[in-house]
């Protein structure tokens, strides 16, 4: 499937009845049912409707899972290429994806409800461009030689871990698993990937595509199933030398339980976020920024890990400031995700909008101001929506304003100093991401470094440039997925110290 005609909704929409879904574990080189036989369904939030059933894989295929990887390991098929060899692989995964855009974007529209514009033109592509990215990269990188005396040699050398499972979330289900594989396996590891039980289509796809790119047998395999099960198994697993986890604060503090009370596997956790946005009064467009702030926490439903759902603006421009928030906010409605129109579209599932909605209970009882949304929208019937939803009137204390909601919803504050907006950013457990909007650049520099977060943007939500690292301080995890530094994360320093006799 893979025509370059723009399709309409109705297209999509016949394309998403025909499509022929996989649903089976990919272990070593092929596909498989799980050992017990168990399934678990695939619900679109779109409708409803069960799009499938996928193996539920439990500690059985786990085990089978991590032996294969460790066997291609220890035979060194992927590991002892020439990195020149597994770049062709990679870049031939990138076009395979790329070849297969309409098929991955439909999967994924119809497991998570993103809409199909998105998931075409960004997530699909995207996703494909890490892999390009890291098969561009490997053979570019060199090792380090130590100023020893000169009758030796000191190497430093980067080699792969081993066996990395990798366990990622549903909000950007093929990006993030590209995230974590790409420079794992450009590295040289072999990898067991645990996509969410939420949506697994896309992961389950990617272990065909690598082995169609050449992968060998064993270097990748995919294990759809319950975290409770098939991630608790990887996570405890003594044969896996490295878990990269990307998901909510909970599980990675249970992660790093795991990893050790068995081998004390390395881990690298990217965690929940609550992340600030502080608007100064000398930002230089008023309107854009607040069109900005709209944009960025209310795309993907707001499931962003990074998105910015504290807004504090400086009291002197706040009317007007939230005024045209407002106004952009009330132009982001849900649509139907099979509509190439649609830019915003259903929530993950059922349980999650029910979580999200609580949230919203939370913020009317505790007395914040429920300036729109905060209640399910009817879009496709038995879908799962909800529009975008603003408080203001909220307080530090507050739960929407301490937990991470993963939903729709911003709360706003306003500040009078700099020093008490540093001091309400910072008022947090997590510390993944913030923005600050200011044309001073002493204030960029004194804020900047004054903040507690993994990447500050200024005048900008952020890039998705691959150039640039993303990661958590304090509850929001450590270790870093993007750039040059995800390769650091997914290889160890071996030092060799060679004795000359005839110096
Ligand atoms: P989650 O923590 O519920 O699940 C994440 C993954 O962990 C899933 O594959 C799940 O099956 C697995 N899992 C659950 N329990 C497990 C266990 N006991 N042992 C091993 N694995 C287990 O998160 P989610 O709801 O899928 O995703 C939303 C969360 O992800 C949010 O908190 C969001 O902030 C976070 N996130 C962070 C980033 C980042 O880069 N920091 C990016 C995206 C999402």
């Amino acid at each position: 499937m893979n025509s370059k005609k723009a399709l309409n909704r109705e297209q999509w929409q016949s394309l998403g009845k025909a499509l022929k879904i996989e649903t089976r574990a990919w272990i070593g080189e092929t596909y498989c049912t799980s050992t017990s036989g168990k399934t678990m369904p695939v619900i679109s939030p779109i409708d409803g409707r069960e799009v499938a059933q996928v193996s539920q894989c439990g500690s059985d295929d786990v085990n089978r899972a991590v032996g294969a990887a460790r066997s291609s390991f220890a035979a060194g098929s992927w590991a002892m290429q020439p990195p020149g060899a597994r770049k062709q692989v990679l870049q031939r995964l990138a076009d395979l994806i790329l070849e297969h855009n309409e098929e991955l974007a439909l999967l994924e529209t119809l497991d998570a409800g993103k809409p199909i514009g998105l998931t075409s033109n960004n997530d699909i592509p995207g996703a494909a461009r890490v892999f390009s990215w890291y098969a561009e990269a490997i053979d570019k990188l060199y090792d380090q030689v130590a100023p020893v005396a000169h009758d030796g040699l000191g190497l430093l050398r980067r080699e792969p871990i081993g066996v990395i499972g990798a366990i990622v979330p549903w909000n950007f289900p093929l990006m993030i698993a590209a995230w974590k594989a790409a420079p794992a396996l450009a590295a040289g590891n072999s990898v067991v990937l645990k996509p969410s039980e939420k949506s697994p289509l896309t992961a389950i796809r990617l272990a065909e595509l690598a082995a169609e790119a050449g992968m060998p047998e064993g270097v990748f395999n995919v294990v759809p199933g319950l975290g409770s099960e098939a991630g608790d198994a990887l996570a405890r697993h003594a044969e896996v030398d490295m878990v990269s986890f990307t998901g909510s604060t909970a599980v990675g503090k249970q992660i790093m339980r795991s990893a050790a009370d068995s081998n004390m596997k390395q881990v690298s956790l990217e965690c929940g976020g609550k992340s600030p946005n502080i608007i100064f009064d000398d930002v230089a467009d008023v309107a854009g920024a607040a069109a900005a702030a709209a944009m960025a926490v209310f795309y993907n439903c707001g499931q962003v890990c990074v998105s910015p759902t504290r807004l504090l603006v400086a009291a002197s421009i706040a009317d007007e400031f939230m005024e045209k928030l407002l106004v952009v906010a009330g132009q982001i409605t849900p649509g139907d995700p099979l509509d190439p129109s649609t830019t915003y579209g259903a929530l993950i599932d059922e349980a999650h909008l029910a979580r999200v909605l609580s949230f919203v209970e939370s913020g009317n009882k505790a007395g914040a101001t429920l300036l729109t949304g905060g209640e399910r929208t009817q879009v496709v019937e038995n879908g799962v929506y909800m529009g975008p939803t603003i408080f203001s009137d909220v307080t530090q204390e507050m739960k929407i304003v301490r937990e991470e909601i993963f939903g729709p919803v911003l709360s706003v504050m306003s500040f009078r100093t700099e020093q008490e907006a540093i001091e309400m950013a910072n008022d947090t457990d997590y510390g993944l991401h913030a923005c600050i909007w200011t044309e001073d650049m002493n204030r960029i520099n004194r804020v900047s470094r004054q903040l507690r977060a993994g990447t500050v943007c200024v005048n900008s939500n952020g890039t998705l440039d691959m150039s640039l690292p993303v990661g958590g301080f304090r509850q929001s995890g450590f270790g870093k997925d993007r750039s040059l530094m995800a390769l650091e994360k997914y290889t160890q320093v071996k030092t060799t110290f060679i004795q000359f006799r005839d110096a």
